[in-house]
């Protein structure tokens, strides 16, 4: 149509995209996604799409959620905004602190608001730094984290991310930012070695780490309990319960990085008890408002919390704050999030339909020559896709394969998301048995339509 047109011609003109060729996108081309309806979007040709990757991991209850818009607009119509700094507070920010804090699976102590996962996890280094400080331990200021992971974009986190493409033309990371060895089993484990001794491997290495710097330099281990963006990445058996013991002997602050796994994506409401995990701070955004309003939180528990708040180590007010962190609308709208989920026991719906998700998934790693690896847990999985099973390699460009892929698919209707030559897909927690097979009779076909094409 012709306003779909002068869309496209004045994205070309004014709008610079992220993570985009900005050389490119002065051609225009750029999908534009017009309206939303539970699991699906629409295009400004009118065209539908089945959303499996919910926006970005995140629009967990889809697309038109009315009791969201309702929680919004009565919060605008009372008090649209205001803050909590200095001896201010108001009750959307207090209910979802201890809404937070009490559903947490571990004991955390408080909840701090933000408004984008990066800025939680710069958040939460700034107080990992703060409280070495306020300890007296000034050497204690060292982070790990892991090749592949995904923690955000702004200086500090994406010092933490460790998907090398975000670091080489920023000169990032910043020093003292360390990065060990992805849980990726099909790619990293050793000819012969099980995955249990892949994750004592892996758990050696950054214990060896530790040792190397200086245990006393150490202050925070950061990971996502499955990794995300860096291609979803479940670990294998025996990762999370070796690495634990590890960090507790060292004294290392652990930070599970939520923004994706929380709110249900692993099939339970914490990716932290998907995997037995205990850590002392939690990360979390995306599904925490179904991608509504922009809000994130960082939950501590009293191991963190004491030393920044004891007032004999103070050295002042903790500094730090946002002028919309937790704003009252955003923080309105996680909290009827939260109701959504209990009233209609959501997470019974994701156990149920995860399983056929996961079973869907796993049949085509199975089928397809193309697939090298298919993997995922709760409602998130991937499929990596190789040109030759045996050498788990593509005799294309990295990324060409699972392109090609992505961009079959968005023609059948599914939005999926490419990584390197990783398929992923995390679909709104809402999503039907029905839809599921919509993507991946999707995918089936396209896999199909790609292996007669080498063939022939
Ligand atoms: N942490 C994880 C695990 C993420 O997946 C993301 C974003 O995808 C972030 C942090 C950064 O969040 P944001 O894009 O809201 O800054």
């Amino acid at each position: 149509s012709d306003e779909a047109d002068i869309l496209e011609m004045k994205d070309a003109r004014y709008l610079m995209h992220p993570f985009t060729d900005a050389r490119a996108n002065l051609q225009g081309g750029g999908m534009v996604i017009d309206r939303g309806e539970g699991v699906f979007v629409y295009d400004s040709a009118g065209k539908k799409y089945l959303e499996a990757v919910a926006g970005l991991w995140s629009v967990g209850l889809g697309f038109s959620e009315r009791r969201l818009i309702d929680a919004a607009v009565r919060q605008m119509e009372k008090l649209p905004y205001y803050h909590t700094f200095t001896g201010k507070s108001h009750a959307p920010q207090i209910e979802l602190a201890a809404r937070l804090v009490e559903m947490a699976p571990v004991p955390m102590s408080k909840a701090f608001f933000t408004n984008s996962g990066s800025e939680a996890n710069d958040t939460a280094i700034k107080m990992i730094w703060y409280r070495s400080n306020a300890l007296g331990e000034t050497k204690r200021k060292k982070i790990i984290s892991r090749k592949r992971g995904y923690h955000g974009i702004t200086i500090a986190s994406a010092s933490l991310t460790g998907i090398p493409v975000d670091h080489q033309s920023f000169d990032l990371p910043l020093p003292g930012f360390l990065h060990v060895t992805a849980p990726h089993y099909y790619r990293e484990g050793l000819e012969g070695e099980s995955g249990d001794a892949f994750s004592t491997r892996l758990v050696n290495e950054i214990e060896a780490l530790i040792v190397a710097e200086g245990p006393e330099t150490i202050a925070a281990f950061f990971a996502e309990p499955v990794m995300g963006a860096g291609g979803v990445i479940v670990p294998p058996q025996g990762y999370w319960e070796k690495l634990q013991p590890v960090l507790k002997k060292y004294g290392i602050i652990l930070v599970a990085d939520e923004v994706i796994c929380g709110f249900g994506r692993t099939g339970r409401m914490f990716g932290s008890q998907t995997f037995d995990i205990r850590p002392d701070m939690m990360i979390l955004s995306k599904q925490l408002s179904s991608s509504y309003l922009p809000i994130s939180a960082i939950l501590m528990n009293d191991m963190v919390f004491e030393p920044i708040a004891d007032e004999s180590h103070a050295i002042g007010a903790f500094a730090h704050g946002f002028t919309n962190g937790g704003n009252p609308t955003a923080a309105a709208v996680a909290i009827e999030v939260l109701n959504i989920m209990e009233e209609r026991d959501l997470m019974t719906h994701v156990s149920d339909v995860s399983v056929h998700f996961q079973a869907r998934l796993r049949a085509l790693g199975a089928s397809s020559t193309l697939v090298g690896e298919a993997r995922g847990v709760g409602l998130i999985g991937a499929l990596e896709l190789v040109m030759d099973k045996a050498t788990r390699s593509s005799s294309l460009e990295v990324g060409q394969l699972a392109k090609y892929a992505f961009g079959l698919l968005q023609n059948k209707g599914v939005i999926a998301r490419a990584m390197g030559d990783t398929l992923a897909f995390s679909p709104p927690l809402i999503i039907t048995r029905e839809q599921v097979d919509m993507i991946f009779d999707g995918v089936a076909d396209v896999l199909a339509q790609m292996e007669q094409e080498i063939s022939s």
